[in-house]
């Protein structure tokens, strides 16, 4: 078969050398997702032609040769790869190859409990102890033997150089094996630095920790924060584990970092359910993830399944999508805002990440960018995770042709053509003109919006297709509209015409606090809006208000009184607040004279994830309505947080805060004055 023959060489020679580039270079030239392709496409021809298989293709091998730039260290007991699943069905395929070994093997019908651990995506070492001393760190290498890297391996704070106490008399020699990764945040800052300095910035984090840790002098290793987490014991004599659980509980008296996210289960199905959730929560970890492996738990049983070629068979990786890709950026443009910024987003041709196609991408800020450093024409690495809008994280400058454009921020408005501006000591340019047509399209698009008036039917496009023909030219517009002007529209039939105008309808229900959110005014989110809405009840109020007024609302500073005070300043929105009285919207609401006494009196509540019986506004509302005051982040100075389905990473803000967590019951039943406020733990 000459052509599976051709195709076998063609990938072994891809496959060695990015292998060469990302262990030993720490400069992959695709990305894994291309990478774990050809290695699939290599495993199936392999498979399919047995006779093609050689004991040095990339299928047996793990890793790449060591680097010659250090001392070679020869690994007591192997450091294995990992076999892969994709998805839940792959990871039973896995659990029946088990059972038929363990049934070869008399251990038929024996209970397998699973351990499942976050896949970390750094680099694997091992650390030999010596009666209790760390003796020697070193990277896998080939498996067989790694690279001395001991003397940057001690400037890592998570290792210990000595073994604790707590574990008896240390055993003569342990090899003890984990992963060292960069924090996400410190990798941001650390590429963004390479890029001022004109280095060559890293892909990921995991070749940059990579990077780090194999530097010759290792004051430079210690000069970047790099962690670690610690998930197996090698060659080990004396440790009296009888489970890969025992042996973690041991590396943690031991004194190492073990990640607290472990967990055990009994069967194959919770296990599956497990790497789902994990894959859904990747983005709330300060440390790259890129799956979940799971081990079967029993020592017995592991020495029973062995290993086949470079993995062993009790053990699988469970790999999550990629939420990193590479691509080149084909153009920088801008979009203004509904304040008037002037924002940069990236053209980009399309890649597949976090599982869609991603063309576009923002940039933040031009500060943002400069800071990057990106240029047009650049191969840059774009990030999707969950909902969150995809980011171009930094450039690959190593792969500069020489080609690439600076961009330059316009000096006109691309909409309205006014000059730009950029107020001092701002990291923003502006588009001055308060009728700018994009401005007032995006001041639409807000008000309509769900946290806002929540105007069924009025999404962006109709926005815009109302604009276009003339019918809007602002929100008070909107409440004028009817069934009649819009039929004749494109898109529009009798009944979606009268859907529209009756959401529109609708809208005037919602309350005051909401309305002022819906206006659009710079720095005012909805608890601001709540906040401003207390010492402002009615709309002649907020007319009347001075700055120093709104200073007496909760979170309201002197920045985001003035942007009130000059919004209200402006003739045109005072007309439009007028019509929007006129056209019947709430713009009222009643506030008890004084501080209410509830429940709540003189706690502050932060809500996070979603809730049953409440939406999220009106949660904020029984809170103010119990006396409480209602608040977004988490601090020191909040009293409990309610958590709901899907939470953030303010759960685990909150517990390193030593601020009580609790249920959507337990909130109920404080509001209701059947439970007490719940205790701070110091
Ligand atoms: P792997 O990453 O698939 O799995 C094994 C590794 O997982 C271990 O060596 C260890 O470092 C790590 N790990 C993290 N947490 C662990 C835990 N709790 N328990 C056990 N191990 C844990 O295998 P691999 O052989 O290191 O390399 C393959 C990976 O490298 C693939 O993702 C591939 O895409 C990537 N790669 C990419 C390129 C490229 O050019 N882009 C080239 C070579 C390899």
């Amino acid at each position: 078969m000459p052509d599976a023959a051709d195709r076998v060489a063609e990938l072994r020679a891809l496959i060695r050398d990015a292998s060469y580039r990302y262990y030993v270079r720490d400069d992959p030239p695709v990305d894994d997702a291309v990478y774990d392709a050809w290695m699939r496409e290599l495993e199936q021809l392999e498979a399919a032609h047995p006779g093609l298989v050689t004991h040095d293709s990339p299928t047996q091998r793990v890793g790449a040769q060591p680097s010659s730039r250090f001392s070679p260290h020869r690994h007591l007991q192997p450091m294995l790869s990992l076999a892969n699943a994709r998805g839940a069905e792959e990871l039973r395929e896995w659990n029946r190859r088990l059972a038929a070994v363990l049934d070869q093997e008399g251990m038929a019908g024996r209970p397998v409990r699973y351990v499942v651990e976050p896949k970390i995506d750094g680099l694997a070492i091992s650390l030999t102890y010596e009666d209790g001393r760390l003796a020697v760190g070193a990277t896998r290498g080939d498996g067989e033997v790694g690279e001395d890297v001991t003397a940057n391996i001690r400037t890592i704070m998570a290792v210990p150089l000595v073994l604790r106490d707590g574990i008896g008399a240390p055993p003569e020699r342990v090899e003890v094996r984990g992963e060292v990764y960069l924090p996400l945040e410190a990798f941001a800052q650390f590429n963004e630095a390479r890029a001022r300095e004109g280095l060559p910035t890293f892909a990921n984090p995991r070749n940059a920790a990579a990077g780090s840790l194999r530097q010759l002098d290792p004051r430079l290793t210690a000069e970047r924060p790099l962690s670690a987490w610690f998930y197996a014991v090698g060659a080990a004599d004396g440790i009296g584990a009888v489970s890969h659980e025992d042996m973690l509980a041991w590396l943690r008296e031991a004194g190492f970092p073990v990640n607290p996210l472990i967990a055990v289960y009994d069967d194959i199905d919770a296990v599956a359910v497990a790497c789902a959730a994990w894959e859904e929560r990747r983005g709330d970890l300060d440390y790259d993830i890129d799956g979940a492996v799971v081990k079967v738990d029993s020592l017995e049983m592991q020495r029973r399944l062995g290993a086949v070629a470079r993995a062993p068979r009790w053990a699988i990786a469970y790999k999550f999508a990629p939420t990193t890709a590479t691509t080149l950026l084909r153009d920088i443009r801008v979009n203004v805002g509904r304040t008037g910024a002037i924002v940069p987003w990236a053209e980009l041709d399309p890649v597949h990440v976090g599982g869609v196609t991603v063309e576009r991408a923002t940039l933040h800020n031009q500060d943002d960018l400069a800071r990057k450093d990106l240029r047009i024409g650049d191969t840059v690495v774009v990030q999707r995770a969950g909902d969150v809008i995809p980011q171009v994280v930094s450039a690959l400058t190593q792969r500069r042709t020489g080609d690439e454009r600076a961009f330059e921020v316009p000096t006109h408005c691309p909409a309205c053509a006014a000059a730009l501006v950029r107020p001092e000591g701002e990291v923003i340019w502006r588009c001055p003109n308060r009728s700018c047509p994009a401005q007032l399209v995006e001041s639409v698009i807000h008000f309509a919006s769900r946290g806002c008036m929540d105007i069924e039917g009025l999404g962006e496009k109709t926005v815009q297709k109302l604009f276009d023909v003339g019918l809007i030219a602002n929100v008070a517009d909107l409440y004028d509209l009817t069934a009649e002007q819009l039929v004749p529209l494109e898109g529009f039939k009798d009944q979606s015409a009268a859907n529209l105008v009756n959401g529109i309808g609708q809208s005037r229900q919602r309350p005051w606090p909401r309305v002022i959110n819906a206006l659009g005014i710079r720095h005012v989110g909805q608890v601001t809006a709540d906040a401003i809405a207390l010492v402002a009840p009615r709309l002649d109020a907020l007319l009347g208000a001075t700055a120093d007024d709104l200073a007496r609302a909760d979170g309201v500073g002197p920045v985001v009184a003035e942007a009130v005070t000059e919004f209200l300043s402006s003739g045109d929105n005072r007309a439009m607040l007028d019509r929007l009285r006129a056209a019947g919207l709430t713009m009222e609401m009643d506030v008890p004279d004084g501080p209410v006494d509830g429940p709540l009196t003189g706690c502050t509540v932060v809500v996070t994830g979603a809730l049953q019986a409440f939406t999220r506004d009106e949660a904020r509302r029984a809170i103010i309505a119990a006396g409480g005051k209602s608040t977004d982040t988490v601090s020191r100075k909040t009293s409990f947080v309610v958590v709901g389905a899907d939470p953030g990473s303010k759960v685990a803000k909150a517990e390193n805060a030593g601020v009580p967590v609790v249920d959507e019951a337990t909130f109920a039943a404080v509001l209701a004055g059947s439970a007490p406020v719940p205790e701070r733990g110091d």
